[in-house]
Formats: C-alpha cells, structure tokens, sequence
C-alpha cells in the first residue's frame, strides 16, 4: 500500500487526501489549524458569509424601485450577530470537512509538520507526544497568510488583516481599506453595503488593476455611485493608531483619517520551518514552492498544491493541484493543470466572473480572439429585476469559433460563469453555445444572445 503524507488541511490538502483515500493509499493528513484551512476559517468562506448579509443589505437598499417600502426604521447590519454567524459557520464547515475526510479513511493528526526527508515527515502534535510519518509520496498544502507592511503592524482592534475582521464588536464608523486587489474591492463592498463609510486605497490608476478592464470601470462607477471614496495612484507607507482610530499615511505625504484600517496587501507562504531546502526543494526568491503543472517539485516523491505555490491563489486552484498530485503520484489518469480553463469571480457588488482567455491577452497578442461585450441594460430580466450594471463578453477564435473565454458582471455572476466554463472547458464553438435554449426571461439569454452576435 503506498503510504502518503500531506502537510496541510486545506483545500490543497484534504481533497487529496480524499483522492488518494479513493485509490486505495494509506493517507496521514498533518494540519495545525482545522481541517478546510485557511479556506473555511479565516479566509474565503467567512468572507462570503459575510458578503451574502451585505447582499442583503443591497437588495433592501435597491428595493424602493422594485415598489417595495421599507418600515420607518431603516434597515441596519448587526455586526455581532452577522461575525457570530460568520464564525459558527466556518468551524461547522471545518468539521463537516473532517468528518468527511476521516470517513473516507485517513488519519488526521492534529499538529505543526515539516520534512525530516523526502520520505518522511516529522509533527510536533498539538497535544501529546510528536510522531514521525514515513512515506512513498509527500504533499505539501500548507497555505499562505495575509502579508502585512513593516510599518503598518496590525492590532487585532483597529488595525486588521482579513483573519481579524471577524473579532469586531460592531460596525466600522469608517473603514480604511489598503490594497484594492480582489481582497480589498470585496471587502469595500461588503461593508460600504453594511453600511460604513469606506475609503479604498489603491496604489494603482483603478480597482481591480488585474481583472478584465470594462468590468473593473462597472465597479468603479458602482463604487462612486455607492459613497466609496477610491483614491487611486495612493500607495500606503504606514498605518497608525491615532486617539480613537486610525492614520494612514501615503507614500506621497497625505494622510487618511478611519475608524479601522483594513489591510489586503497580500500574502506570503507558509513555507518557513518546513525543511525545504535540505531536502532538495527549490523556492523562488518570495518563498513560494517551484512546481510544475502535475504538481511535483524539484525533490523525487514530493509534491506541492495551493497557495504555497503561488500558481494562482484560489481553493478550486489548490483543490485541483492536489487532486492532480495524487492522481500522478498514485499512477492514475491525470491531465496536467490548463490555467486557460479556470473560472474565477470577485465577489462584489456585482459580482465580476471571469474564464479563459482574457482581452488583455487578446489585445497583447498572445491569442488571436473576436469578442462581443452585452451590456445588461438591455436584457428583459435584467429589467424586472432593476439590474442596471453589467454586461456579458465573450471571446472565441475568429475562424474556428471556438469559444475561448468570456466576463460576466452582474449579480450571482459566479452562477452564471458555468455555461461559459463548460464551452471553454469543452471546446465549445459559438454555433454550439447559441443553439443550445436558454430560458426566457433570464440573464443568461445574454450569453447566448452574445454567442449569436459572434456567429459567422
Ligand atoms: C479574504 C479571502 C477570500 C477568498 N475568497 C476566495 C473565494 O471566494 N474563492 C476562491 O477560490 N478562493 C478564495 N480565496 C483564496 C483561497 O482562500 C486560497 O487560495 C486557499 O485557501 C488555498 O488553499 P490551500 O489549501 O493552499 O491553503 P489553506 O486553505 O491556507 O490551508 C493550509 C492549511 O495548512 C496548515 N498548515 C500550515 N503550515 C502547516 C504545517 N507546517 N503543518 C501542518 N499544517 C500546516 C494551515 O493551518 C492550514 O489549515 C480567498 C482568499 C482570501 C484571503
């Protein structure tokens, strides 16, 4: 029986483990923090807890013009009850995820691993005494923490990374959010909806400086439209406590008064302790794990998934890197990662989804692509629902029109991506995705409209 041991329960690591459990391995899963990791504790499932309150909270402020009066008590987040349910959600998630992995048959052991070897792996148990794990195959998925800036050391009060925002006993008054990446729009977003007034802070010319153009202008206009104040071109240099809040202090001298100072600037590996190098590992000069698409690094035996390896962070990444390391490792049928086929979405307010191909590659000339933007404006259901931004692009090769990836900004736009992950995934031509029905009304009638309008 091959014997493999993985450094980490997040996505990376216990949907490996469950594949390797499937193929019939004997699986030690090693995870300090809870099982779901970063994922389901600190990062991507309490945001989006916390982001379908503000949800909420959009719906009601939009909902005058849908006909529908609100009481004379204006409708208002309570922050407690929303950060109580955020919190219980996430450790009844990180159980379910344990139950699940050790029904399927693997060990946890609770702990703090490293790499004794590249056939063995050394814990320092949470509590009683360590073991070592010897194994034919190693995984390494221990994750990544939210970067802070040297002079901005966050307090867990005023000063926060994205792991301490849940703590809050109530509202920000006025919440200063550094770095405007994916991390800082969400949660701009989600709390300018909860209702505080919230300043963005972005070192470049606009939001979102690595996301699809048009959808990031949307936002923009949305932002301004709802009281965010984004000061683009402002770098931070330092994040202070001041007498009953905070400053933060721009690269360029100004100064930027809040109640709490947000920081997403970032994250950076947990790749310190784990005995990498001497065990023949390579990392780049940031810390991050060099693998290649099936997952193995520079050592025989040792594989690496997720945010480690700085591919591209998300949790379905990591899940498929880990999947991809078991099915190699274990001699099954793998095909290696095609980062041209992953769906993504920045979940604000709308929501912006995205897959394949990008225009900016387009445009740079690294694919040749015809593309066709919607804007939903124009869309019956779009209307009934009183949805005023967002459109719908698509981009597919101009003699084959096979469709090569496509934008979505609107609300559940994280739904409505799949149709256009199918196509790419699938090789799907513009003819195909335009003749297969769409129900009417419906928003995804405009990916099939956009698919017609690409038709030859
Ligand atoms: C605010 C925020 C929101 C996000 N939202 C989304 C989203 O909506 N969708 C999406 O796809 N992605 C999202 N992401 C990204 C996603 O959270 C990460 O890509 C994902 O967590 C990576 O999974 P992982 O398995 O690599 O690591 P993690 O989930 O970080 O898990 C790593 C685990 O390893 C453990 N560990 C570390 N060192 C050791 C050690 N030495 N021994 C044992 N265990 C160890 C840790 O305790 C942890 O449990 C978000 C990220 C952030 C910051």
């Amino acid at each position: 029986m091959t014997r493999v041991a993985i450094l980490g329960g997040g996505p990376g690591g216990y949907e490996a483990a469950l594949v390797a459990a499937q193929l019939g391995a004997d699986v030690t899963l090693v995870d300090r923090d809870g099982i779901g990791g970063s994922t389901v504790l600190t990062d991507c499932v309490p945001s989006k807890t916390l982001i379908a309150t503000s949800e909420v909270m959009t719906d009601a402020a939009d909902s005058r013009e849908l006909g529908v009066l609100l009481g004379e008590e204006s409708v208002r987040a309570d922050l407690a009850a929303v950060n109580a349910r955020v919190k219980a959600l996430a450790v009844a998630q990180s159980q379910d995820t344990a139950a699940s992995v050790e029904k399927a048959g693997v060990r946890i052991v609770p702990g703090v691993g490293r790499l004794a070897a590249t056939d063995r792996v050394v814990v320092e148990a949470v509590d009683g005494p360590g073991e070592e794990v010897p194994a034919d195959v190693v995984l390494l998925a221990t994750g990544a923490r939210p970067r802070v800036l040297p002079d901005a050391e966050p307090d867990g009060e005023r000063i926060l990374t994205w792991e301490q925002l849940y703590d809050l006993p109530e509202l920000p008054e006025r919440l200063v959010v550094v770095g405007s990446g994916v991390t800082g729009a969400e949660f701009a977003s989600a709390y300018n909806a909860l209702g505080s007034d919230v300043v963005l802070v972005s070192s470049r010319d606009r939001v979102l400086p690595s996301e699809d153009a048009d959808a990031a202008h949307v936002l923009e206009d949305v932002f301004v439209r709802r009281g965010v104040n984004v000061l683009p071109r402002s770098r931070a240099a330092a994040v202070k406590r001041a007498a009953d809040g905070v400053v933060v202090t721009l690269e360029d001298g100004r100064t930027v008064d809040g109640s709490h100072c947000l920081l997403a600037v970032g994250s950076v590996p947990n790749t310190d302790g784990l005995g990498l190098r001497e065990c023949g590992v390579d990392v780049d000069e940031r810390g991050f794990i060099a693998v290649d698409r099936v997952s193995r690094t520079s050592a025989r035996g040792v594989y690496a998934a997720g945010d480690c390896t700085g591919v591209l962070m998300l949790a379905s990444v990591a899940a498929m890197q880990g999947r991809i390391a078991m099915w190699h490792s274990l001699g099954d049928a793998v095909t290696p990662l095609n980062l041209r086929t992953v769906s993504a979405t920045v979940f604000t307010s709308p929501e912006i989804a995205t897959v394949g191909w990008s225009q900016a590659a387009a445009e740079a000339g690294e694919i040749e692509a015809q593309t066709i933007k919607l804007p939903l404006a124009t869309n019956a259901r779009a209307k009934m629902q009183g949805i005023h931004d967002g459109f719908v692009k698509l981009f597919c090769r101009p003699v084959t029109g096979i469709v090569v990836g496509g934008v979505v900004v609107a609300p559940r736009a994280s739904e409505l991506i799949h149709p256009l992950s199918l196509a790419v995934h699938a090789g799907l031509t513009v003819d195909q995705v335009a003749q297969a029905f769409t129900v009417y009304p419906s928003l995804s009638g405009s990916i099939a409209e956009a698919a017609r309008r690409l038709r030859r």
